[in-house]
């Protein structure tokens, strides 16, 4: 354990640094992380849900080492790699009903890009368009933008000014479905001069807000409403995506599909940090022009890193051939288990669990449902 002192050179992320105590990590194995002293971990978070195969997973730290050796970075305006278009193509190859794949570096960048995307699709059609609706127990990310789409609270209490107004809808649970539905329509009515221009949400999972689950079918209807009055979906996949939630998206559970998705955490196995902001073609194509004022005006210098492509590629290579999907349905099959034997202790409260029980068919979610109360 490292009891910071003034000369300790690190600032750390969500941490108050007066008394922290911090785990120097030495080594990562599987899901276990060993400490420099030689303590033993159970990374049960997945390091911040974004390792997907294990720790050190030789074939993506082989893939890694095979790209730093011949490309590690390059400029990607002008410039194009390899590893960018491959791992795009099999990004799309699991995202069908999507066209293009624009790369960043992380997840609240992915969803800045959503946002700027459904905005000046909007604008590049010459439509005034610049409300956004959100989830009112919503996470998004650390910047400006995905923090204004945030729940407000402590997190963004300092910068409160300077967050730009959003609409808020309840957070969906298991019991109000009907509710949210009837709010959404009804904001959608007070919206007298169709100013909407977009629906961020994390889609059945909202993870920082304390893993509050929601049923795909109630997903599944707020897209249709968005689709029905002209509302750009944006379906946050930065932690669901990738097998999280049984199927390679969350969104994969609905039959109506998001327009734009953002994806970051799991995208490299969790080895790079990496993100991508995945569109349809009708998206694209409002920015498709012969007046360069049309382009998408975002960019990064480390936007389609080679080595975070090349990662992206090795961890996609895993789900083909590790049987990591049988693996999710062990996982979550001993999840449920688990929640199950913990029902019967006293001192624990609001266990949820979705796993793939969606997967397996279940049109009543209702009976999964092991926690009887929903609270933060
Ligand atoms: C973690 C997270 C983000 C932000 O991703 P960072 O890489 O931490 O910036 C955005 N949306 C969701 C749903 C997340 O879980």
């Amino acid at each position: 354990m490292i009891l910071p002192n003034e000369n300790y050179p690190v600032w750390h992320p969500y941490t108050q640094m007066k008394g922290a105590e911090i785990i120097p990590i030495a080594r990562g194995e599987g899901a276990r992380l060993y400490s420099q002293n030689g303590e033993e971990y159970i990374d049960a978070i997945s390091s911040w849900w974004t390792n997907i195969h294990g720790h050190a997973h030789p074939h993506i730290a082989n893939a890694i080492f095979k790209q730093a050796t011949s490309l590690e970075q390059t400029i990607f305006a002008g410039f194009s790699h390899e590893p960018a278009l491959l791992l795009a193509q099999k990004l799309l190859n699991r995202i069908p009903f999507h066209q293009k794949v624009f790369y960043t570096d992380n997840g609240s960048t992915a969803v800045e890009v959503a946002l700027k995307m459904a905005l000046q699709f909007w604008s590049n059609q010459g439509i005034r368009k610049s409300k956004v609706v959100c989830f009112r127990d919503a996470y998004h990310g650390d910047t400006f933008g995905a923090m204004s789409m945030s729940a407000r609270g402590v997190f963004t209490q300092a910068f409160q000014p300077m967050l730009f107004d959003v609409i808020f809808l309840d957070t969906p649970h298991m019991d109000n479905e009907e509710e949210v539905i009837a709010q959404y329509l009804q904001l959608i009515q007070a919206d007298k001069n169709q100013e909407i221009a977009a629906f961020i949400f994390e889609p059945l999972v909202l993870g920082s807000a304390g893993m509050l689950i929601y049923h795909p079918q109630l997903l599944d209807r707020l897209l249709e409403i968005s689709k029905q009055y002209n509302i750009l979906a944006i379906a946050d996949e930065v932690m669901t995506g990738f097998g999280r939630t049984g199927e390679f998206l969350a969104t994969d559970y609905c039959k109506n599909k998001p327009d734009i998705i953002c994806l970051s955490k799991g995208i490299t196995g969790g080895f790079m940090p990496f993100a991508a902001t995945t569109c349809t073609q009708y998206i694209y194509d409002a920015f498709y022009s012969d007046e360069k004022t049309k382009m998408l005006f975002h960019g990064h210098s480390y936007t389609a890193n080679p080595l975070g492509c090349a990662a992206g590629i090795a961890s996609l290579e895993l789900f083909e051939v590790e049987n990591t999907f049988k693996n999710i349905d062990r996982i979550s099959q001993s999840h449920k288990k688990f929640a199950d034997q913990l029902k019967t202790y006293t001192g624990v409260k609001n266990i949820h669990t979705c796993g793939n029980y969606f997967a397996h068919g279940v049109s009543d979610f209702r009976k999964f449902r092991v926690s009887p109360s929903h609270s933060r």
